[in-house]
């Protein structure tokens, strides 16, 4: 049985009669159909957005509502993390934490809705000014378009819609349209939980339509986007004279230091490299290790992925799913028999069945080979060696992007100089680069994006500061 599911626009559901598939990522069947916006309707959602923002709705009402969506969604827990565990392919113990996650970054964002304030200016201080007193108040920029990927469908709307909400703006929300159905099902949250109407509007259907017809809309006021560097772009060269807050793709780097302790490296970076099938933008995808333990390393991490379960997302004991599409899985397949040509060596898996592609690790591998220089976005780490530290900061920053990186050692003041050199959004010291608290200050630098993410940070992007000058 195919469920329908419509669009939330004005507080209403709205289906159209054209629709798109949504698959079962597991066995490749449409279990769901969503409506397909036109124009019209996504004109429709940005003016029920702007109208609504116009309405009186205070910080304390705002705690209210999100605070209660996030209870709601930890106690249909199981219900959306089945959904994310279809939609995405995701295994469900990680489709679990991933609820768990978003209601947090919602509670969160509640909690924030109370925080939002300005500063003191002491523009007396100028010559001339000695009447006069000053502060900054925090405005909502308006109505937020808001832009999400495939890979954590549930916790990145959330990352949007909670802080966009918080800070008194209205929202159009479009989905990817491969992982729509959990976003759907969290705007019916919301309306249960007393959400004004036109806060919030859900369009689904294809991307590029949709993305050309909220940029051509100049009632939005800011757009919000995470995903790929190549739509990104796009977004930021369309959107004008208008905010933007991009989070895009990274080739993360994970340095494993002699003095490391090798054992637990090893078992995280095998867990963070292939967790989601390696879908996670801060995923490991270049490890470089000193070559005093690089055999000793490089052994242990083979052993660690082995380990790991490849099967149904629904099985409690997978612990790696589908990637999203086979034709993904055929792309990263390419590109690790091309960096076999080029001289690399396969120590575990390079091999694919359907859209499953098993975890990967790749030696001998140089630069410019694609799995080290672009992002891979798969189950596919490479591994490299260094002699010196200064050599490896250099590797590590031989990379368009700069989203996060990790880095094993004893060494505080290796650690130190890794803080202040390696071009990053984030750091994460003995631990891998995939690491995210939801309420630390998260984006990348170079290709991977501008503005930061994080309730209390998104705010900041999301708010405009008025200084209010009184002439006493
Ligand atoms: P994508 O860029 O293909 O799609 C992202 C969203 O953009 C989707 O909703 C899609 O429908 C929409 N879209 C597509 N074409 C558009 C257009 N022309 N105009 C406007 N919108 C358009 O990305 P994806 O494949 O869904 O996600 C993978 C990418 O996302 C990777 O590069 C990954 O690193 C990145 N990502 C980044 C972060 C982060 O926080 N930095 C987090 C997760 C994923």
């Amino acid at each position: 049985m195919i469920k329908k599911y419509g669009m939330f626009i004005n507080g209403e559901s709205i289906f159209t009669d054209e629709t798109m598939p949504v698959l079962n990522k597991y066995t490749q069947e449409a279990f769901a159909e969503i409506s397909v916006a036109t124009k019209e309707i996504v004109d429709q959602a940005v003016e029920a957005a702007k109208k609504s923002y116009k309405a009186p709705w205070s910080p304390y009402e705002r705690f209210k509502v999100l605070k209660r969506v996030s209870e709601l969604l930890l106690e249909r827990k199981e219900e959306f993390a089945k959904i994310l565990a279809i939609e995405v392919g995701k295994p469900i113990r990680e489709s679990r934490v991933e609820v768990e996650r978003a209601a947090l970054t919602l509670e969160i964002s509640g909690e924030e809705a109370k925080r939002i304030h300005g500063d003191g200016i002491p523009v007396e201080a100028a010559p001339g000014s000695e009447n006069r007193m000053a502060f900054t108040i925090r405005v909502p920029v308006g109505v937020v378009a808001a832009i999400t990927p495939f890979n954590v469908p549930l916790n990145l709307v959330c990352h949007k819609v909670g802080p966009a909400l918080a800070a008194g703006n209205s929202v159009v929300l479009k989905p990817a349209e491969v992982t729509p159905i959990s976003a759907i099902m969290l705007c019916e949250l919301f309306k249960e939980a007393g959400l004004p109407k036109g806060r919030l509007n859900i369009v689904t259907g294809d991307g590029p339509n949709i993305g050309d017809w909220l940029l051509a809309n100049r009632k939005v006021n800011m757009f919000t986007f995470t995903g790929s560097p190549r739509v990104g772009e796009l977004i930021r060269q369309r959107a004008g004279i208008r905010k933007v807050s991009l989070e895009l793709g990274n080739n993360s780097a994970t340095i494993v230091h002699h003095d490391a302790e090798l054992e637990k490296a090893a078992a995280l970076i095998a867990q963070k490299s292939f967790n989601n099938a390696g879908q996670v933008c801060i995923s490991v995808q270049r490890v470089y290790v000193h070559s005093k333990v690089y055999e000793k390393f490089l052994s242990l991490l083979k052993e660690k992925t082995e380990q790991f379960k490849v099967g149904d997302p629904l099985s409690e004991e997978t612990d790696i799913g589908p990637m999203i599409r086979v034709e993904e899985a055929v792309r990263v397949e390419n590109w690790v028999n091309e960096a076999v040509e080029q001289g690399a060596t396969i120590v575990t898996g390079g091999k694919r069945e359907g859209a499953f592609y098993m975890p990967t690790i790749l030696a001998n591998v140089h630069a410019d080979m694609k799995v080290c220089r672009q992002e891979v976005f798969g189950p596919v780490v490479s591994v490299d060696k260094y002699d010196s530290i200064e050599e490896v900061i250099e590797k590590v920053n031989d990379s368009d992007y700069g989203l996060q990186a990790g880095l094993f050692t004893s060494d505080l003041s290796f650690a130190m100089k890794a803080a202040k050199e390696i071009e990053v959004g984030g750091l994460i010291i003995n631990d891998a680069s995939a690491y995210r608290a939801d309420h630390m200050p998260y984006g990348g630098v170079k290709k991977s994006g501008i503005g930061k993410e994080g309730p209390k940070y998104a705010i900041e992007e999301m708010t405009e500061e008025r200084i209010v000058v009184l002439n006493l």
